[in-house]
């Protein structure tokens, strides 16, 4: 992801913030442009924009920003629309009765605005369900509750359906720690599960299928029956061979969909290093090497990857500076290295970048 920086006062800002941590500015983020705005309140709920390029447009906030605090999303002040555009992607929010509710709610939206973000700075299509009812993506945040039925984090014909105990964090690691997995976030979730809308969307019925078989397998094997069996037996010891996860060789639409997740955590990374202008020049040439800093779709696979190893080397060394796990746990073997490409195959030749 860019950098970002308030228009009043030029401190570097997130792309989370609601205020500068310096100047105090009201902040918000126009989906229109793909920019973090300050603001400065012309009354009438009516936000004047302090952007040089918005030439003191005037905007309003997302419902969920003003009243729920869920959401730093802006609309033009002349738009009928009350959400933001990323805020309309959500069917279903959790039942706000219960006080932690409403932050399992924010980190959810939070979460979700990265991926959207990342998959727009690609160019996949990208449609809500009142754009299009057939083919669009929507989301819904359920709570499991006792007498209810059990909530699956899934993918269904473009519904994601997330069970928001994901969002807690004590709960997510508890999760973690039994399924042995060194990786579980928010973010992941989202990026899985919308690898399995892409797959319907990219790849089923398209000239993709026949590579992607050769590479992920048959995605026609009984898919209850091998997550049963994954959940009963393991995964093979042998899983990271060919997979970029062990929760990958349960099934060829597991291991796509993990294999995406994957591939959106590395060009997200790499963008935001290029954007932060990061740069790696070792004094001893066996250490390794990051000058190139071309923007992530422009690069080929070879130069992402080039990229990759050596900033996940700084990566971890700095998080265990820290005191901290490492923020890259993972090793990628050749054949899963084949994998990634694929996706980005795919995804290139899917996107259309304006
Ligand atoms: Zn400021
Ligand atoms: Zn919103
Ligand atoms: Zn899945």
């Amino acid at each position: 992801m860019k950098t970002f920086h308030c228009d009043r006062c030029n401190q570097l800002v997130f792309f989370e913030n609601e205020r500068c941590e310096r100047c105090e500015a009201r902040l918000g983020y126009v989906p229109q442009t793909g920019e973090m705005h300050a603001f400065e309140d012309a009354g009438d709920g009516r936000w004047r924009s302090l952007n040089a390029e918005a030439q003191g447009a005037f905007f309003r906030q997302c419902h969920n920003y003003a009243a729920e605090n869920v959401c730093n999303g802006m609309i033009p002040a002349d738009c009928a629309d009350t959400l933001c555009r990323a805020c309309q992607f959500t069917r279903t929010i959790p039942d706000l009765a219960r006080p932690e509710n409403r932050l399992y709610w924010y980190r959810l939206e939070t979460a979700k605005r990265r991926l959207l973000y990342t998959l727009g700075a690609l160019g996949l299509p990208l449609v809500t369900r009142a754009e299009d009812p057939g083919h669009g993506l929507q989301f819904e945040f359920l709570e499991e509750t006792g007498d209810g039925p059990r909530i699956m984090t899934g993918h269904d014909h473009g519904l994601i359906t997330m069970n928001i105990a994901e969002a807690d964090d004590a709960h997510r690691e508890r999760t973690r720690i039994s399924l042995h997995e060194p990786y579980r976030t928010l973010l992941g979730h989202f990026r899985h599960e919308v690898g399995h809308y892409y797959f319907d969307r990219l790849i089923a019925g398209t000239r993709w299928l026949d590579p992607f078989r050769r590479r992920f397998g048959d995605e026609r094997a009984d898919y209850a029956e091998a997550l049963a069996a994954h959940y009963a037996d393991g995964s093979p010891p042998d899983w990271a061979e060919r997979h970029v996860s062990a929760y990958a060789s349960a099934h060829p639409w597991e291991d796509w969909a993990e294999t995406w997740a994957h591939y959106l955590h590395i060009v997200d990374t790499l963008d935001t290093a290029t954007a932060c202008g990061l740069a790696l020049l070792p004094e001893s040439p066996d250490e390794p090497l990051l000058v190139d800093q071309t923007p992530v779709d422009e690069a080929s696979f070879e130069g992402l990857m080039a990229r990759w190893f050596p900033l996940t080397y700084v990566l971890n060394s700095l998080n265990r500076s820290l005191g901290m796990p490492d923020g890259y746990p993972f090793a990628l073997a050749s054949p899963v290295i084949d994998k990634l490409r694929f996706v980005h195959r795919v995804i290139s030749a899917s996107a259309s970048r304006s």
